[in-house]
């Protein structure tokens, strides 16, 4: 048997009859603590081990897991989770793991097969993790993959956490700053209020504007989605407008890669709005692409000494030349932020809304009494996992492995 084999654990026997009792068996699900560099998230809160158990499963969180999300063992001990002292006793007997970022394919390795995954996984730039899943026979789910659907939405953490990087964009915006955000009229004089300009106005976009207004910043934003103009002025924010269109809305909704014509107008209309901006936040991305390259050195030269520019797509090639992911350079007196993983800074209402979104992906696939049904001609199901029973299942993971 291998180590871990999942002996789910024996729940209260029932009486199917007067002379046959037969023994409810509950899959463990086991929450590990993360070992990402600097993550403070945890994938469940004590509200999501309550839900799980009354669906008929039982969980078990290694001791610590919540505690930089502010969640102490006895938490979760009062929700009904049992505490593993490590991460190798939790994952003993787990038939379900379930994680913010993807385990090390080490731990993969050492899950028994059939063990249910459900984590963020990066499938299409992680293919060693993509191999170790399928190796293990692992069922993989990610959350990244969950389609973007109405139905879809109480279980998309992409749009969670991208709501967190927006509003924490601001704040450290804010904290980097030199000056006030808000105009104030004091008997020390008057102090003009702070520009800020929010490049794309997707989830995260939409966020910074809300956040950078309620601190009283006059915004300007642009998207090459024309929808989001609407969007945008209904939350108190300028959109910038070209003398002609930019726009370059792709399928489901989504921006695609604009024509280089366009794209020089879009540079242009950027570089006349910047000069003034005391905070720029980038947040443009094109699903599947590098992001979209918007200000330019030149640009950032012509800033005022002291602005602040925080590219949240750092991690997809960033939004602006001089920006390096992870670091914060100082060029020609502008200072570029390329933060990762902004929602792990406000982890208590990261981890809340996360273990919101995945309680309510797995709950797709827990029927009666905790039996797991695992249907992939489910709409969310079906698109999320990327593998199952030793395969790869979803084709663009499988094509990304064979380029
Ligand atoms: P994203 O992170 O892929 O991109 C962020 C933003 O960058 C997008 O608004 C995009 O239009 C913009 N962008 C791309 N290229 C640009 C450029 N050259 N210049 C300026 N902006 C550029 O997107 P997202 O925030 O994850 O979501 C984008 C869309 O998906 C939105 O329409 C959103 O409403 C939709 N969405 C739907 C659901 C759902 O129905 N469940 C969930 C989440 C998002």
């Amino acid at each position: 048997m291998p180590p871990h084999a999942p002996q789910y654990d024996v729940g209260a026997p029932t009486l199917e009859n007067d002379r046959e009792p037969t023994r409810r068996v509950c899959m463990k699900v086991a929450i590990l603590k993360e070992t990402r560099a600097g993550e403070r998230r945890v994938a469940l809160v004590p509200l999501g081990v309550k839900t799980l158990l009354k669906a008929g499963l039982e969980v078990t969180v290694e001791a610590g897991a919540g505690s930089a999300s502010s969640i102490s063992d006895d938490e979760y001990k009062e929700a009904g989770a049992g505490i593993a002292s490590s991460a190798e006793e939790a994952l003993g007997g787990a038939g379900m793991v379930l994680g913010v970022n993807a385990p090390s394919v080490e731990v993969v390795a050492s899950m028994s097969e059939g063990t249910i995954l459900v984590s963020f996984l990066s499938p299409l730039t992680s293919p060693d993790l993509v191999r170790a899943l399928a190796a293990a026979k692992v069922t993989g789910i990610g959350m990244e993959m969950v389609p973007r659907i109405t139905r879809a939405q109480s279980m998309d953490a992409l749009s969670s956490q991208a709501t967190v990087a927006g509003y924490k964009a601001v704040l450290v915006a804010a904290d980097h700053l030199p000056k006030f955000l808000p105009m104030f009229t004091t008997a020390a004089g008057t102090i003009r209020p702070a520009k800020a300009l929010i490049l794309g106005a997707g989830v995260a976009g939409l966020q910074a504007i809300a956040t950078a207004r309620r601190l009283g910043a006059v915004v300007l934003a642009f998207d090459v989605r024309p929808a989001v103009k609407e969007q945008v002025e209904s939350l108190g924010a300028s959109f910038l407008e070209a003398e002609e269109e930019v726009a370059a809305e792709g399928e489901g909704g989504y921006a695609k890669e604009l024509s280089e014509d366009q794209h020089q107008k879009e540079l242009d209309l950027i570089a006349g709005a910047i000069v003034d901006c005391d905070v720029v936040i980038t947040t443009a991305q094109i699903p599947g692409r590098d992001a979209p390259l918007l200000i330019t050195d030149d640009m950032v030269k012509s800033m005022r000494p002291g602005s602040v520019i925080i590219d949240l797509a750092s991690e997809s090639g960033g939004n602006c030349a001089l920006t390096q992911s992870g670091e914060t350079v100082v060029e020609h007196g502008v200072q570029i932020l390329g933060p990762v993983n902004l929602p792990t800074g406000i982890p208590v209402h990261a981890s809340q809304m996360y273990s919101k979104n995945i309680v309510t992906l797995i709950s797709e696939f827990i029927g009666e009494e905790g039996k797991i049904e695992l249907d992939f001609e489910n709409d969310v199901i079906g698109p999320s996992t990327v593998t199952h029973q030793g395969e790869v299942t979803n084709e663009r993971v499988k094509s990304t492995l064979s380029a």
